[in-house]
């Protein structure tokens, strides 16, 4: 007789096999882009940008992540002072940091879409530091209580918790989020504040936790602003403008459905031209431009991001500094 116990035995068996493999390789990746994006991070710490523009800064933190083997999963973010995040450099951007600015600068990098996203604000004046402290130990608590099962919920009471006591606001408007390849808003969110509800983190998810502060004079919230420099297909439908057709599929091999800026566009195609199609794409909803996101009192933000692994017994920190 045919021992079916032993078919399903055996396809359970490879069917397991098979996720434990992909997980493996999931895994591998994760860790890599992490170790890529923490080595960077950690020069961008160091490095003295005052006077240098935000075109030379965005183009050099973009050029170590491409030197050590990887792509950038998004241009790389340089928000100045009350811009909390989404400011990229324009071609040639002349925007110069002075040494009272507060800078945030977030990066990306993939590794076949797998995404380890990070961020460190830069400081040069003292009465700042406490602010980007304060985003730093809200980030380091929240990774002391991960492990699989903890309510995101809880993180973000953490996060809130340890900002207020240091005597600042936490923004409520921003949070982290869940990962996927190739995407980096993958559904779920970490808050940066205690909330009703919420999800239980899970084994084999990657999430980043990103924690942003401002100062007790802030809002603690934050608003869209008039300026786009990020931008992201969204739908690669033919347009009947074969120079338009021909961008989209620039974008969807260079950054599959990952954030670009128009500095990675003008490589191919000169500015005028690539602003145009960007704005004809644009009309025709095939890529969404994302907003500047700004403090609404206009008080200075510092933010710190780590992107993280859960499981049984805690956390891999996938970017965590050597
Ligand atoms: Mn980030
Ligand atoms: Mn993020």
């Amino acid at each position: 007789m045919y021992d079916h116990s032993f078919v399903l035995r055996n396809y359970t068996d490879n069917h397991f096999k098979g996720k434990i493999r992909i997980e493996i390789v999931q895994t591998e990746q994760y860790l890599k882009a992490g170790k890529i994006a923490s080595e960077v991070r950690e020069m961008v710490r160091i490095k003295d940008w005052i006077g240098k523009t935000v075109f030379e800064i965005c183009e050099e933190v973009e050029g170590e992540i491409i030197k050590r083997g990887a792509k950038c999963a998004f241009p790389v973010n340089a928000s100045i002072n009350e811009i909390a995040a989404h400011y990229t450099a324009e071609p040639n951007d002349p925007i110069t940091i002075k040494d009272t600015d507060l800078v945030k600068i977030d990066l990306g990098v993939q590794i076949d879409g797998y995404i380890a996203d990070t961020a460190v604000t830069v400081c040069y004046d003292a009465q700042f530091d406490g602010l980007v402290k304060a985003a730093e130990e809200a980030l380091a608590n929240a990774m002391s209580i991960i492990k699989t099962g903890v309510k995101a919920s809880d993180v973000g009471r953490t996060i809130e918790t340890t900002i207020k006591k240091m005597g600042f606001k936490p923004i409520a408007n921003l949070s982290g989020h869940s990962l996927d390849q190739y995407t980096i808003h993958a559904g779920k969110s970490i808050p940066n504040i205690w909330s009703i509800g919420g999800f239980t983190l899970s084994e084999n998810t990657a999430y980043a936790c990103e924690p942003f502060v401002t100062t007790e004079q802030g809002g603690g919230f934050i608003r869209n602003g008039q300026i786009k420099n990020i931008f992201a297909l969204n739908s690669r439908k033919k347009t009947k403008n074969e120079e338009a057709d021909r961008l989209l599929d620039f974008i969807w091999e260079n950054c599959n459905m990952l954030p670009f800026a128009l500095r990675w566009i003008t490589k191919e195609w000169e500015e005028k031209q690539a602003r145009e199609l960007l704005e004809f794409l644009i009309k025709k909803k095939s890529i969404q431009a994302y907003p500047i996101l700004i403090e609404i009192n206009k008080q200075r933000v510092a933010q710190a991001e780590h992107t993280f692994i859960p499981n049984e017994n805690g956390v891999t920190v996938t970017t965590k500094a050597e």
